[in-house]
């Protein structure tokens, strides 16, 4: 941390700030220069407020030096971390795509669903047995039944399962299903309990972007999950809010990059919720794999028109089954592998 003090700061006021870091258990390095004089904190910064030096006599300007997240960050960890789902894994050189409906809605759907996602060359899919909907009277999901339905389909193709964890007192189904990795949706992105209470599992974890969520805030929620003790994080760009229309949300491909040099973690795109429309996959999923993403999160439904949830953004099978291809070829291109 580094302070900057006033240009007519006192002695005083420079001992004082030297007292207070040493009460934090920091050092105080000070360099006066011609006209500003300086003070390095040295020391770990990360659990001091700002604020407290910011209010001190003398003070102008504090500037952090150390990342606010610690486990999650590059720095801590060169290599790239890959998570194990069954066996399959998550962050390395082979792309990963998970595919299925917004939502379970019946056990003829969800088999329909499966058979076309491991047709498909998928080895993970995708079903929202509990759904965070912007209307209350809206469809909420199955819950607990939708768990059972959508075990019962993946099963017959090997396939893990990915779904939505929105309330802690759920989790307890989430095991008792085998739920192979949760998703932590958008909308809690933040809720720090349910953060802190699949921090203490070790199945893998989906951390999907919040709607206006900065890179960093989205990090410090990653670094609570790693915190607990489970370190098999995924992040999914999924498109923040923008003051654009005619799709659903913008979708983030500069974060790609820039998580890639912040963070060992892998990051993966949601497609189908950035651009809302099942026609807009193919290009913002491509324009993901080409700047550096792990995988896919895509919605699919058998038959889209009839989706409870989501219906203008899902891809049919087909669709799915074509993009794979493409998908493939591009992996390649990249230095990749699907
Ligand atoms: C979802 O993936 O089903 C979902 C609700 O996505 P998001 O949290 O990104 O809106
Ligand atoms: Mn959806």
């Amino acid at each position: 941390m580094i302070i900057i003090m006033h240009s007519q700061v006192t002695e005083g006021e420079i001992d004082n700030v030297a007292a207070k870091l040493k009460s934090l258990g920091l050092e105080a390095n000070i360099s006066r220069g011609i006209e500003r004089t300086i003070i390095g904190a040295i020391g770990d910064e990360r659990k001091i407020h700002k604020e407290t030096l910011e209010a001190l006599p003398g003070v102008e300007d504090v500037i952090r030096v150390m990342k606010p997240y610690k486990i999650v960050a590059r720095e801590s960890h060169q290599a790239n971390t890959v998570v194990d789902i069954k066996g399959i894994p998550l962050g390395g050189k082979k792309l990963q795509v998970i595919a299925g409906p917004c939502s379970v809605e019946t056990q003829s759907q969800m088999d329909l669903a499966a058979q076309a996602t491991a047709h498909a060359g998928c080895r993970l899919m995708r079903g929202g047995a509990f759904k965070p909907r912007t209307s209350p009277y809206s469809f909420q999901g199955k819950g607990v039944e939708g768990l059972k339905i959508f075990r019962q389909a993946a099963d017959k193709h090997n396939l893990p399962i990915v779904t939505e964890l929105m309330d802690v007192r759920h989790l307890d189904y989430f095991l008792e299903y085998g739920v192979e990795v949760i998703q932590i949706g958008a909308r809690n992105m933040q809720n720090f309990d349910l953060l802190k209470e699949v921090g203490k599992v070790h199945i893998p974890i989906i951390l999907k972007r919040g709607l206006c969520a900065t890179l960093s805030e989205w990090l410090m929620s990653a670094e609570y999950i790693a915190a607990g003790g489970n370190h098999n994080i995924i992040l999914c760009e999924r498109g923040v809010r923008s003051f654009e229309k005619t799709y659903r949300n913008m979708l983030d491909v500069t974060a790609i990059p820039m998580l890639k040099k912040e963070t060992h973690l892998p990051v993966i795109v949601d497609p189908s919720h950035a651009g809302g429309k099942a026609w807009l996959v193919s290009a913002l999923s491509k324009a993901s794999i080409a700047a550096g993403a792990d995988g896919l999160l895509v919605e699919m439904h058998p038959t889209p028109c009839e989706a409870w949830c989501d219906a203008d953004q899902a891809l049919t099978p087909d669709e799915l089954k074509n993009l794979m291809s493409e998908w493939r070829v591009l992996a390649q291109a990249v230095g990749r592998d699907l």
